[in-house]
């Protein structure tokens, strides 16, 4: 099977680009992501990632609820098929939870017509990452990541895939940990990764990374509570190989590179 992808460049008519916002700080927004949205004649997102993106004259902002996710894409590729030049907005990478799948899942079910619509996913910089780096190099070896809301999928799937990244010692990136609407389910999880791997595997809590809000703070799986997250929170689980070295400069957690018995 041969596909052929459109070009990374912008046609002239109307397009639809699919942004990262990245994490939170304004360094961390890539230049192409920038460039997109001093474009942009509308952008659509959940309001909190609308509102990071300024007002100014000849910009609509189309702001929703995150649950609309699929009205808000198929509204996009709609203005962008009548010519105008329309960014989708996400926090972090567009394609990791978030509004680039919906979009092509809205095209994959859409008409004929859409097919011609040029569209463009603009990579961000994803809370693990920016959650990682702020701690040293916890992803430095094989990792996983798992979605820990059970909107779109069977508790029973989340939990299976729980205990089989633990018992293949991957690094594990928690998004969407906690929400009012789900109390419960990081509790659970949390129990799940010890039944799986034990007490001793290091967790960090990475809150708000890169905002001023940010707080970063790692235990024992044996000591992680479930009020330890929220939804501004990534949890990064580390595989059994992963360490804290405290230093007076700072601290840093990592992953080594290399498996056990493997030479240096
Ligand atoms: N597309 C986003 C993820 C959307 S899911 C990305 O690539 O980062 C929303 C979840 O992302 C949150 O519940 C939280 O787990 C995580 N998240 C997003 N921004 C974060 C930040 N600045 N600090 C910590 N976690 C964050």
């Amino acid at each position: 099977m041969s596909a052929v992808f459109a070009a990374s460049r912008p046609s002239a008519g109307g397009w639809l680009a699919i942004v990262g916002l990245g994490p939170g700080a304004d360094e961390l927004l890539t230049p192409q992501a920038a460039q997109a949205l001093a474009q942009a004649t509308d952008v659509f997102g959940y309001f909190p990632y609308v509102e990071r993106v300024p007002q100014r004259p000849g910009l609509v902002r189309h702001a929703s609820d995150n649950r609309e996710e699929l009205v808000r894409a198929r509204q996009a590729i709609e203005l962008a098929a009548a010519g105008r030049q329309v960014v989708v907005v996400s926090s972090g990478d567009p394609g990791v939870f978030a509004m680039a799948s919906a979009v092509c899942e809205a095209l994959d079910a859409g008409p004929l017509a859409w097919g011609e619509v040029d569209v463009r996913v603009l990579p961000g910089i994803t809370a693990m990452l920016a959650a990682a780096a702020r701690a040293g190099a916890p992803l430095g070896h094989d990792f996983c990541a798992i979605n820990l809301s059970d909107n779109l999928k069977p508790w029973a799937l989340i939990e299976r895939r729980l205990r089989l990244a633990v018992e293949a010692d991957f690094a594990i990136a928690l998004y969407n940990p906690r929400s009012k609407a789900r109390p419960e389910g990081f509790a659970r999880a949390l129990q799940v990764l010890r039944e799986a791997g034990g007490g001793a595997r290091l967790v960090l809590f990475a809150r708000a990374v890169t905002t001023p809000d940010e707080q970063l703070k790692v235990v024992s799986l044996a000591e992680a509570r479930p009020e330890m997250a929220d939804m501004r929170t990534v949890v990064i689980v580390g595989s059994s190989q992963t360490r804290l070295i405290e230093r007076p400069a700072g601290a840093l957690l990592y992953t080594p590179r290399s498996a056990p018995g493997m030479p240096e």
